[in-house]
């Protein structure tokens, strides 16, 4: 066949294919624009999931009538100057209305404030008619009808109405993130309305959009972060680590006012929140990162998701730092979804039969964590509230007991609740214990509040804090076994274990080889008292198989240390003597993150004593 120029519908259906994916992507192009264009107001309007009408409507500046026909002309923009690298707007590759044009029925309508009218431009699977004059008030409005029309095959990938009327949801709340000031709404037949009303300008109108997208508990289970570090601005929202989501879809990013989705920063987000969550829950996170044009690169990528900064290993340090520090310094707080979710359980008349996803097994904590990752709550604190105990038994029963029985069934061991608290005690974060219940929960009272506290978690967190110190400070205390345990293994276990048996004695582990398939356990560390041996070699035999390769030492270390701690930790069921329930809570205290367990879940909830005032009507 003989060479020949491809026809410029040709090129631009196939700029289409790298440009736009989805009815989604339509969108995303169009709001681009209109946000280039300096709206306020944007209305989007879609049917068939945007397969058959994509509208949007914007009160921008509108396109002069003599410039509709470059508008949807391919490398036609208005956005750019010489300078590919200094790039403001978040438009710039003149592609996106050539390329929709090419693929679908389009038809642009705009005003600008001076026109005595408007003017409207159609393309048809790429042939142009107009412009004419049409009424209408300044801005655009820009319709697609039939996307794909022209290229059946790409439509066959399309998904249902409703997952692609749900993404173009997703992609607009993403944009929107960035654009407080900018009102939006989305309408249609396939979709519920949504609308977000403009904010105001600053942290606290950022904060209010975010809430409009990511729902009103947000801001009290988030710590705002600002940090500088070489010319990288980074500000934002970093969500505790008990407020966390089943996938990472609660994680946006912007760099420059652009919503990108950059594995770089996705993977820095997850490096950050580490320690503090299970590998199979998600933090929900903010960022706001802001530089020099000059130092990244926008132009990845024809949807401009990616971006390639100059110094990614500068971005990364600050993210992780930034985000660490902000979860440093909130210290001991827990997921105030937790106390709502408890005072939906005690509030009368309002307690639904309890399902099995309510019911808390204690055997599913220390065995893994991947049990978690089936429940359907969107934040697990509602799940790990204890509502009930595998008895059946609610809390608010728990309480009763307290109450009622409590008299003769305190022993000894908890002759403190009848005593009344040091005062002293009552105005700690934590509080005075009073009493223990079914036998892993620890109830506290301070000046203004009743504490309930989970012992194992909050132990668990304790002893991993510890380790982690030990890591950088002396070995830890070990304890000699009056006899060697022999613990078979597969042989690719004992040498990566062997292979890490220095590291091991540090955290007060001291093992050896014994034979080809069998590891011989010396020493245990001290502070992790009584233990199933067998169970935590087995435990690290996994985790350094699963990091040796992929991640480097540190990584290791952490997940050594997260697994000694949930096999070194006070056990649901173990009772505790007042002075033990104390110290326990002043260690919380002075530790920084123990308001989680290391799978980030709370450790402990409490509950004002205005919620229990409320409860019982006096407020
Ligand atoms: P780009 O956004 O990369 O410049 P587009 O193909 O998306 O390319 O748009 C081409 C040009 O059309 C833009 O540069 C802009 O001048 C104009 N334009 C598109 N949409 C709008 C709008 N909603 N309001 C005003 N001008 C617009
Ligand atoms: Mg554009």
């Amino acid at each position: 066949m003989a060479i020949k120029q491809l026809t410029e519908t040709i090129i631009n259906q196939i700029a289409a294919g790298e440009v736009i994916e989805r009815p989604a992507s339509v969108v995303k192009e169009l709001v681009e624009n209109a946000i280039d264009a300096g709206a306020t107001r944007i209305d989007i309007v879609t049917a068939g999931g945007g397969k058959n009408l994509i509208r949007i409507t914007d009160n921008g500046s509108g396109i002069p009538s003599d410039e509709l026909a470059l508008a949807v002309s391919r490398h036609c923009t208005s956005k750019l100057t010489d300078n590919v690298h200094d790039i403001q707007a978040l438009g710039f590759r003149g592609e996106a209305l050539p390329s929709i044009g090419s693929i679908s029925r389009l038809s642009l309508k705009s005003r600008t404030a001076d026109a005595d009218s408007g003017f409207e431009i159609a393309v048809n699977g790429g042939r142009m008619d107009g412009p004419r004059p049409t009424g209408m008030n300044g801005g655009t409005i820009v319709e697609v009808r039939d996307l794909f029309f022209s290229t059946p095959a790409r439509l066959k990938f399309m998904k249902t109405d409703r997952a692609e009327a749900t993404a173009i949801s997703d992609v607009v709340k993403r944009t929107a993130i960035a654009f407080p000031h900018i009102r939006f709404s989305i309408n249609g037949s396939d979709r519920t309305p949504l609308e977000m009303a403009a904010t105001g300008v600053g942290s606290e109108g950022m904060l209010e959009r975010i809430s409009q997208v990511l729902g009103k508990e947000f801001p009290e289970n988030a710590i705002g972060i600002d940090a500088m570090r070489d010319g990288v601005r980074l500000t934002g929202f970093a969500g505790i680590p008990a407020f966390n989501r089943a996938n990472s879809l609660h994680q946006f990013a912007y760099v420059n006012g652009r919503p990108v989705r950059d594995k770089q920063i996705w993977g820095a987000i997850r490096g950050a929140y580490a320690d503090v969550m299970s590998r199979d829950r998600h933090p929900v996170a903010v960022l706001f990162l802001n530089l020099d044009p000059e130092l990244v690169d926008v132009n990845v990528h024809p949807a401009k998701a990616d971006v390639r900064f100059r110094d990614p290993g500068l971005v990364r340090g600050l993210i992780v730092g930034a985000i660490r520090q902000a979860l440093g310094q909130s210290g001991i707080r827990a997921a105030t979804t937790g106390a709502e979710a408890m005072l939906q359980s005690f509030r009368p008349g309002g307690v639904e039969p309890r399902s099995a996803t309510q019911t808390w097994d204690n055997g599913n904590i220390h065995s893994s964590n991947q049990n978690y990752s089936t429940q359907q709550s969107p934040f697990r604190p509602f799940e790990t509230v204890p509502v009930a105990a595998s008895d059946g038994h609610g809390l608010a029963e728990a309480v009763q007991e307290f109450l009622y029985d409590g008299a003769h069934a305190l022993s000894a061991d908890a002759r403190a609740s009848t005593s009344s608290p040091a005062p002293e005690l009552l105005s700690m974060p934590l509080g005075a214990a009073r009493a223990q219940v079914h036998a892993n929960y620890i109830v506290a009272q301070t000046d203004d509040s009743l504490v309930i506290v989970d012992q194992h978690a909050a132990h668990e967190r304790l002893v991993y804090e510890a380790l982690k110190n030990a890591l950088h400070s002396r070995p830890l205390p070990a304890q000699m076994l009056l006899i060697p345990e022999i613990v078979d293994l597969p042989e690719d276990d004992v040498g990566r274990l062997v292979a890490h048996a220095e590291t091991l004695q540090r955290f007060g582990l001291g093992i050896e080889s014994f034979g080809p398939g069998a590891i011989a356990v010396r020493e245990t560390p001290s502070m992790l008292g009584e233990i199933d041996t067998q169970q935590l070699i087995r435990d690290l035999a996994d985790e350094i198989a699963e990091h040796d390769t992929s991640d480097g030492l540190k990584a290791i270390l952490d997940h050594v240390a997260a697994t000694m701690a949930c096999h070194g930790s006070v056990r649901a069921g173990r009772r505790l003597k007042p002075d033990e329930m104390n110290a326990l809570l002043r260690q919380m205290e002075a530790t920084p993150g123990s308001g989680t367990c290391n799978h980030g879940r709370p450790t402990y909830i409490e509950l004002k004593l205005t919620d229990i005032e409320r409860l019982f009507g006096r407020r």
